[in-house]
């Protein structure tokens, strides 16, 4: 992509409405546009970050074994009076009335809707376990929505939900939930722990939040500090197998939010607890009949007895997930996206789009990467060089690959590393090996 081409609306200055680095880098680099509070447009560079994001969610739950499908946003009230949270949801639901004065809503998350499917579908046990997912926008009217697209009102979930026979049943399909949250945010360059969170009136010990240490995190959080080495991509993962040994590793050391933590009763030693501000990116939740058995939706066993459904449902924040990242991963001069979601590859600066050797060097270059599959976003702009500099710096691509009147003539390119500002003088030939290789 030409950067004469593209639509990246980079800022120069700091905005002042936005408190948190991922929310100011987020508006700097053009990547998103408030519409009203809480509720954004995604600019093409956001937009791809996002979908690469979405992406790797994708991949991870296909892996799991669950099903991709898509419900509408907008649901029936009445379903929510069934299973007795359309009054419950309170101001946070914003309802709709339609032109038939039918009540509708906005949904904020999709129990209702996949219950009612399974009750109108699903009958037997051999048709048992299911698993389905899908990434749709959702809407929640949050009292106060601030970090951008951190706590939004509208903004993008992967939700899966989950279909048993019995709680055994339900227990495997929350494992594989598990360990496929544990490969997804690694994937992202994230450490995200799974904690101990609270269960609500069914009780039980099957819900975990997972939360990314960050300092402008929401919620405090503790942990043992074991957990700082742990890594979720070091074995390759058999989901038709028994996952119960993953997660009992995961969750054998002590971490909790605050809701769950007791400094009184903390099994940890004060050296080894680590204190932090963590952000919750994902919550999985065995909820057993809480909605199937209002609902009706029942299933036959093998002696012919109707029980309801034993459910589970798991969120993903995925637009969540780009400011999450960038909290995580960002210096002075802007944000450092970890390769696998990086919305280019590589920058390509070209420093003098007026000298003929240069440009022809660079389009020379730009083709070369584009044949070779990289995907290079081409500043070919007439600019001064710092201004490209900066630019590149801000929107963070792992590469950087600059050509200048100088190098040319004596046949070099510069290379430089985003993440560690390492930056090497090499041939065209020797740097396109590195960045393709
Ligand atoms: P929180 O405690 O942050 O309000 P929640 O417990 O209400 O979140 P869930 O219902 O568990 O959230 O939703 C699943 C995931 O969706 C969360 O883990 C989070 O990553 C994301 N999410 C929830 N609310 C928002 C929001 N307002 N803006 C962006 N992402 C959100
Ligand atoms: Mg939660």
């Amino acid at each position: 992509m030409r950067l004469t081409r593209y639509f990246l609306p980079t800022l120069k200055e700091t905005p002042t409405e936005a408190q948190i680095v991922s929310h100011r880098l987020m508006l700097r680099a053009g990547m998103i546009r408030q519409s009203s509070a809480g509720i954004y447009s995604w600019l093409p560079l956001g937009f791809n970050v996002l979908k690469k994001i979405e992406a790797i969610v994708r991949e991870e739950q296909n892996a799991a074994g669950a099903q991709e499908m898509l419900m509408p946003t907008i649901q029936p009230a009445d379903l929510w009076r069934e299973s007795g949270r359309y009054d419950d949801y309170g101001k946070e639901m914003l309802r709709i009335t339609d032109r038939h004065e039918r009540d509708m809503l906005y949904g904020p998350t999709n129990e209702e809707q996949i219950t009612e499917i399974f009750r109108a579908h699903v009958r037997s046990y051999k048709d048992l376990p299911k698993l389905l997912y899908h990434i749709q926008w959702k809407f929640r009217d949050e009292v106060r929505p601030r970090f951008g697209v951190m706590r939004g009102r509208e903004f993008l979930m992967k939700d899966a939900y989950s279909f048993d026979l019995d709680y055994e049943g339900a227990k495997r399909s929350y494992n594989r939930m598990f360990v496929s949250y544990l490969r997804t945010y690694a994937r992202m360059g994230l450490r995200a722990i799974p904690m101990a969170a609270e269960t609500g009136p069914i009780g039980g010990d099957l819900s975990h939040e997972f939360i990314i240490l960050a300092e402008t995190g929401e919620s405090q959080v503790y942990c043992h500090k074991s957990y700082l080495d742990y890594d979720a991509l070091a074995e390759e993962i058999d989901y038709e197998g028994d996952l119960q040994p993953i997660v009992d590793h995961w969750t054998a050391q002590y971490a909790a939010a605050d809701e769950k933590h007791d400094p009184a009763n903390c099994p940890v030693a004060k050296d080894d607890l680590v204190e932090a501000r963590g952000i919750e990116v994902g919550h999985i939740f065995y909820f057993g009949d809480k909605y199937s058995k209002p609902m009706g939706a029942e299933v036959t066993t093998a002696d012919d007895t109707a029980v309801p459904f034993e459910m589970g449902s798991y969120g993903i924040g995925v637009s969540r997930l780009v400011g999450a990242i960038i909290e995580a991963s960002h210096d002075d001069d802007g944000i450092i996206w970890p390769d696998a979601v990086a919305p280019f590859t590589v920058g390509l600066l070209n420093l003098r789009v007026s000298d003929d050797a240069c440009t022809a060097a660079c389009d020379d270059l730009y083709d070369k990467l584009r044949a070779a599959g990289v995907d290079v976003l081409y500043d070919d702009r007439d600019e001064g060089a710092g201004a490209k500099f900066a630019d590149m710096d801000l929107i963070g691509l792992p590469w950087q690959l600059v050509v200048g009147p100088r190098g040319v003539k004596a046949g070099t390119v510069e290379l430089k590393r985003r993440a560690s500002g390492e930056r090497e003088e090499l041939s065209a030939e020797a740097a396109l090996a590195q960045v393709i290789g």
